[in-house]
């Protein structure tokens, strides 16, 4: 079947690349089902969509906020009619499963519901002034155009984090989705056109990082940027940022650790974590890629592990028998495929997978086998590096202290998970684990979009997604309205 071609989206026009240039968007569950093909932009098509943005940016900031907020209630009701068919298409270009796919269009609904609220809620402060017939007050005013950068792991549901706070907020925006999902950026901007959103309000620029993701980060029409990807990506992006002091929001990678103590309901904490583990494949920024184990039960909990690992049925996500998709492109694999070599080299024992999957219902695509590593210590880079594949390490503790030191010692910071049936212990773990987010038994995935979302140390830089994200998609200004006909001189004139 001949694949449709997409343009990028400027000032509501579908327009190519200035340069003609186009690239491929392929199924990496299958390699000849081409799913689109889309513009390979640079600075020249970056420019004129932040001209795009800065010219509606005159009009949407003076939209009533709670009016914004009704265009993203009414692309949730779309998108929520669309869902199928969206999801159907997220697996095609990045491979994870259906029902996972599904999750992913349904964040988008829920972020829309709950920045939708916000728009009546964008509250103010007011105070008394220390002036007599002074008045004082803080509102939330828009930043500007916002350049906003994106990963291909959730490639609806992370766009959507950006795009409608800072809608809602009265921004407008330009977005480089990832070059392995723009289809399903495009998507769901063109439920927000649907749902009446006006034309450059939100533009898109596809393409590679370098060529059209730096242009963006540089450019000076652009007054902040909100980048998801990985730390070393968000450290470039960081400094470029840094020249021109734009505000940057950075959500960066994860080593995360799933804490299984001796008094744990082992069940749950093995469902937990091989949904934790192989869900996208592992290629979540929350993935548990660490799973600590109370010396007591270390052995229990691995063979029955390795046993279920190796029974998950991989291939086509759009098969429903299938658990674990492809992982999204080559260099993943390559990726997977070193870390098992340095794990090896290092003395970790390969328990099961470790290898690419190349025959049956894999043949055509990027697949991994479910891989477990037993034997680590966690000073072995498999115990500290993000993979991002379907690989998981078995560390063993003796005493809880010594697991909350061991799940601290990376250098990120994101999602943490502890199993027990200790209040005390959950408690401890809540204060004490170095993250942004911790779980008590469930596993280190499934953040609602109403939570803070981010972390620390070499996760993030202090911003957060979903809760708080306005307090970075709006500025503070301070009004003060002076009624007294006189000059009043603060700090003085009331002043002993
Ligand atoms: P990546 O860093 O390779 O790419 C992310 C985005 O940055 C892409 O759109 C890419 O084109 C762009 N980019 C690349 N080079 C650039 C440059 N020089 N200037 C500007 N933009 C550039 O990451 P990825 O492989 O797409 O995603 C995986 C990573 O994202 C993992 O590390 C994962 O942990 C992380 N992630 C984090 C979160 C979170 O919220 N913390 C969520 C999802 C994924």
């Amino acid at each position: 079947m001949a694949h449709k071609t997409y343009g990028n989206l400027i000032g509501g026009q579908w327009l190519p690349a200035q340069s003609g240039k186009t690239f491929l968007n392929i199924n990496p569950a299958d390699h000849s089902d081409i799913v689109g093909e889309f513009p390979d932009s640079a600075a020249a098509d970056v420019d004129l969509a932040v001209a795009a943005a800065k010219k509606a940016y005159a009009t949407w900031r003076l939209v009533p906020a709670p009016k914004r907020a009704e265009i993203l209630f009414r692309a949730a009701l779309l998108l929520s009619e669309r869902k199928e068919q969206f999801a159907r298409e997220m697996t095609r270009e990045m491979g994870k499963v259906l029902t996972e796919t599904k999750g992913d269009v349904q964040e988008a609904i829920d972020e829309a519901y709950y920045v939708a609220g916000e728009g009546r809620r964008l509250f103010g402060i007011t105070t008394p002034s220390e002036l007599e017939n002074k008045f004082a007050m803080s509102v939330r005013m828009p930043v500007g155009v916002i350049g906003m950068i994106a990963p291909w792991n959730f490639p609806m549901a992370i766009p959507s984090w950006k795009l409608f706070p800072a809608l809602v907020a009265g921004n407008t925006c330009v977005i480089k989705p990832a070059e392995d999902t723009p289809l399903s950026t495009y998507n769901l901007v063109q439920t927000l056109i649907d749902a009446g959103l006006p034309p450059g309000v939100v533009n898109i620029v596809s393409g590679y990082g370098p060529e059209a993701g730096a242009p963006l980060v540089e450019h000076p029409g652009v007054r902040a940027i909100s980048f998801t990807g990985s730390s070393a990506t968000g450290s470039l992006v960081a400094q470029r940022a840094a020249a021109t002091f734009k505000p940057v929001s950075l959500e960066m990678g994860g080593k995360n650790a799933m804490i299984v103590m001796d008094d744990a309901n082992l069940e749950l904490a093995l469902e937990g974590a091989l949904w934790g583990a192989f869900g996208t494949t592992g290629q979540r920024c929350t993935a548990t890629s660490r799973i600590l184990l109370h010396k007591s039960i270390a052995a229990e909990f691995t063979s029955k592990l390795v046993a279920r690992a190796a029974a998950l049925r991989v291939g086509n996500g759009l098969d429903p028998a299938v658990e674990v998709g492809p992982q999204v492109n080559a260099q993943q694999i390559a990726t997977s495929t070193e870390y098992v070599a340095i794990a090896i080299a290092e003395g970790a024992k390969l328990l099961t997978g470790g290898h690419p999957l190349t025959d049956g219902p894999c043949a055509n695509g990027t697949f991994f086998a479910p891989t477990v590593f037993g034997g680590v210590t966690p000073t072995m880079r498999i115990a500290r590096e993000e993979v991002f594949g379907p690989v998981v390490s078995l560390i063993e503790f003796s005493t809880f202290e010594e697991a909350i030191e061991i799940a601290n010692s990376v250098e990120y910071g994101l999602s943490t998970s502890l199993y027990t049936k200790d209040v005390n212990r959950a408690f401890t773990a809540m204060r004490d684990l170095e993250a942004g987010i911790t779980y008590i038994n469930a596993p280190t995935i499934g953040a609602e979009v109403h939570l803070p979302f981010g972390g620390v140390k070499k996760t993030g830089n202090g911003h957060r997604e979903g809760l708080g994200s306005l307090d970075f998609y709006t500025t503070w200004k301070a009004v003060y309205v002076d009624s007294s006909d006189k000059l009043q001189r603060a700090q003085i004139d009331n002043a002993e």
